[in-house]
């Protein structure tokens, strides 16, 4: 659900959240690593009808399409369950589990007569998990011996805890300051979950280099806001991004106050240092106008600016880049000429 307190057609209530109110938002993700496939808003009551199946059926229907026939587990709660459900998706080669709601029509006698009780009686429903009991994983406090559950519960918390964590991660994450439209609600979420997913991909391709979901977030930002820093300073960029900009505009870099700031390290690595945005690169041309190509040229420096994150050495790069519209002109003659 994507809270949202305000007037809306489709709002719709939840009592099981911390936020009550909100919009109704359907995943569809990999139950391993939690990364969100498909996401789908409830848009309020359809004006076509629902197949004959039901409009959850048609909905698990729709979210698994290019999906049958590989031998994928579908897992999912007692909101989408039913044995119609499970059958279709098996004869398409998609295997079912997931919790089951008995007042549901066409569950039959024999379905409702086999319970579990955990805190509560829970019923499952599955076309691969048995029923034998197996071990959790835990053992009880008091005695030490093994908990064993049913193989299909634990089969079944395993996969839709993960589905639960991505939820819970990207409602600390997102966007959350008041805004008057619920539709820019809608997009901060998507773009959180969107984050989230590249954090998911990270995490996976990069197992060696732990990294945590918030710190990766902020360094996506600097990134991004480098990016368009980058595209707005001459000689960094060969591929302008956003419109270009004219003589007449102010240039950022001049105007204001900017301070030397370290640059921080967001991983095992403490000491981080970047290629000098000035005097690496106007080393780097030098070098290539008396015909020698190298990848890396002058200094690199620990410090960045506050404002611009432009990796600069501190004297005299930091003052040439920050009062010289051609800062790179201004280092050859001032810097390279006394050489
Ligand atoms: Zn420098
Ligand atoms: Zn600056």
């Amino acid at each position: 659900m994507v809270p949202w307190q305000g007037n809306l057609s489709f709002r719709v209530y939840n009592p099981d959240k911390p936020k009550k109110y909100g919009i109704k938002a359907y995943m569809f993700c990999d139950a391993v690593t939690g990364y969100c496939l498909r996401l789908k808003l409830y848009p309020g009551k359809s004006e076509t009808p629902a197949s004959a199946n039901g409009a959850t059926y048609d909905l698990v229907m729709d979210m698994m399409r290019g999906y049958f026939g590989q031998g994928y587990i579908l897992y999912m709660d007692n909101y989408y369950s039913s044995p119609q459900l499970y059958t279709d998706l098996f004869v398409l080669g998609c295997g079912a589990t997931g919790t089951l709601r008995v007042n549901r029509k066409g569950i039959p006698q024999r379905i409702k007569d086999k319970k579990y009780h955990d805190r509560k009686v829970v019923y499952l429903l599955s076309t691969i998990e048995e029923a034998a009991k197996a071990p959790c994983g835990r053992v009880a406090p008091r005695t030490g011996t093994p908990i064993e559950n049913p193989a299909i519960v634990n089969v079944y918390n395993k996969y839709m805890g993960g589905i639960d964590r991505s939820d819970q991660m990207v409602s600390y994450a997102t966007f959350n300051a008041r805004t008057l439209k619920w539709w820019k609600r809608v997009i901060f979420h998507v773009i959180s979950l969107a984050t989230l997913n590249a954090y998911l991909c990270y995490k996976t391709l990069t197992p060696r280099k732990p990294m945590l979901h918030r710190v990766f977030r902020k360094q996506l930002v600097t990134e991004l806001v480098q990016s368009v820093n980058r595209a707005c300073v001459p000689g960094m960029s060969t591929k302008p991004v956003g419109r270009p900009s004219t003589a007449a505009e102010p240039i950022m870099r001049l105007q204001g106050q900017h301070f030397p700031m370290k640059i921080v390290g967001t991983g095992i690595k403490k000491n981080i240092t970047r290629a000098c945005v000035v005097c690496s690169v106007a080393e780097r041309q030098r070098l290539e106008s008396i015909g020698e190509k190298r990848k890396r040229a002058g200094k690199e420096s620990s410090y960045q600016c506050d404002k611009c994150l432009s990796a600069l050495c501190v004297d005299p790069c930091f003052k040439l880049f920050h009062t010289h519209k051609d800062y790179i002109a201004a280092y050859k003659t001032r810097v390279m000429v006394n050489k």
